[in-house]
């Protein structure tokens, strides 16, 4: 088993860069066994309590067993893993950390957060993602790090070119584990796996746990402790939501409208398809709105771009697909639209995860078609609740029978479920 303080003998003992006087802390984060540097660092960051899966993870992984954690998106599962991950690395030496996410934007978040916490020590923290060029990235791998954050298929160029080595891995990270395997990247992430030490400690973090990540985690973990927060299939109790039948004809009215009788700060509309998407922004910019637009045939730069107006607040509306809906940690998201409903209830629960976001309130207003009533239900059943269908007043509904539920069990039942299933292929 790997030196529990990673003081490793060949290593000459580094002393920790610590910029300021850190306090003595007795907050709930140092009580979890965070040292008074990372208790210190949270504080700063505003965290006044751990989460859920903060509080039980952290001390599993401080004591280095092997966890899956799953709580719902936007619980904190990424302080869960980065707190005790600094901790255990204490000081800078040589690459011990890898973390693996699914997408480049959630890289970046994880690498973004590790920075924030990793502020008072001396470790450094590298990235690597695909879309951009190699350059930069070998230069900063050749540089040397501590922890590396990265997408399975960037990572495995790089391994192959000898840009870096895992051979010093000590603590694996799978972080949103579901979405990685919904992405079909179990062949990546299992010849990554094979290439870490046998002898380290494996973390798996994710917002459900499907049949397939059981089967995984038995492969790559060692014992490990499950820790489970609450009910996955329940979105945050500070979003209220609604559902906003409405033909297919007048959707785009009905945005309109609600755009206009909300008071948003930044509003996310997920649609089901990259194309839906642009022309749901185009229309959004001819009537004034400003809009940044994100999906999976826009490039990285776009994407960036996309991202951070939202995050400045130089676009009042992001438009974006799926990609967007899982982990995404954008801060403030006052309201989400489903202008499309999603085919999966599961994403439901990821689209509307992106408000209310910690401690935040949000609102979810999803637009729902005679045709997708089966869907609509189908997410109700999965969160065990039953939506609120609202009207706007002064709308001029070409369609009151959408108001009558039993004339849209009805329409249900007629609908054509084969021809929405087309959609699948092209949502991501
Ligand atoms: P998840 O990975 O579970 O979806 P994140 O780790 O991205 O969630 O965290 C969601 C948001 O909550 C982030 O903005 C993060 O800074 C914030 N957050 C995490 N832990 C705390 C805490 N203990 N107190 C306040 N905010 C927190
Ligand atoms: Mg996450």
């Amino acid at each position: 088993m790997i030196d529990k303080t990673f003081d490793h003998p060949r290593r000459e003992p580094v002393k920790p860069v610590v910029p300021v006087d850190i306090p003595k802390m007795e907050t709930a984060f140092s009580a979890l066994g965070l040292s008074d540097a990372l208790a210190y660092g949270v504080q700063q960051m505003g965290y006044l309590e751990p989460t859920p899966i903060q509080k039980q993870a952290i001390p599993q992984v401080l004591a280095r067993r092997d966890v899956i954690g799953s709580a719902q998106t936007g619980t904190g599962k990424t302080a869960a893993f980065a707190l005790p991950i600094i901790q255990l690395l204490n000081t800078h030496a040589e690459l011990r950390c890898l973390i693996l996410e699914p997408t480049r934007e959630l890289a970046l978040q994880v690498e973004e957060a590790f920075q924030k916490f990793a502020k008072f020590t001396d470790l450094r923290v590298t990235i690597v993602y695909g879309g951009v060029g190699y350059g930069k990235q070998t230069e900063d791998l050749k540089r040397g790090m501590d922890i590396l954050a990265a997408t399975p298929g960037r990572l495995l160029d790089h391994l192959e070119q000898r840009n870096c080595s895992l051979e010093k891995i000590d603590i694996l990270v799978l972080d949103e584990v579901d979405r990685m395997l919904d992405m079909g990247f179990l062949p990546d992430v299992k010849r990554i796996v094979a290439k870490c030490p046998k002898e380290r400690q494996t973390l798996f973090f994710t917002a459900t746990l499907p049949a397939e990540l059981e089967q995984l985690a038995s492969w790559a973990l060692r014992d490990p402790i499950k820790v489970e927060i609450g009910r996955n299939r329940s979105p945050a109790e500070t979003i209220a939501h609604g559902f906003y039948p409405v033909v297919a004809q007048q959707k785009f009215d009905l945005l309109q409208l609600l755009l206009e009788q909300t008071d948003f700060k930044s509003v996310l509309i997920f649609c089901r398809t990259r194309m839906g998407a642009d022309r749901i922004a185009e229309r959004l910019q001819r009537k004034g709105h400003t809009v940044g637009v994100m999906h999976s045939d826009r490039n990285q730069r776009e994407r960036i771009e996309a991202l951070d107006g939202f995050k400045s607040g130089r676009y009042e509306v992001l438009v974006a697909t799926d990609i967007a809906a899982r982990g995404l940690d954008i801060a403030g998201v006052s309201h989400v639209i489903n202008y499309d409903v999603p085919e999966n209830a599961e994403d439901y629960v990821h689209r509307i995860g992106r408000t209310g976001r910690a401690q935040n309130t949000g609102d979810a207003f999803t637009l729902v078609t005679e045709e997708d009533v089966r869907d609509a239900r189908s997410i109700e059943r999965y969160m065990g609740v039953t939506v609120e269908r609202k009207k706007i007043e002064g709308f001029p509904y070409i369609y009151s029978a959408l108001f009558d539920e039993k004339a849209l069990a009805e329409v249900a039942a007629a609908a054509v479920k084969p021809v929405s299933r087309l959609h699948r292929g092209a949502r991501r």
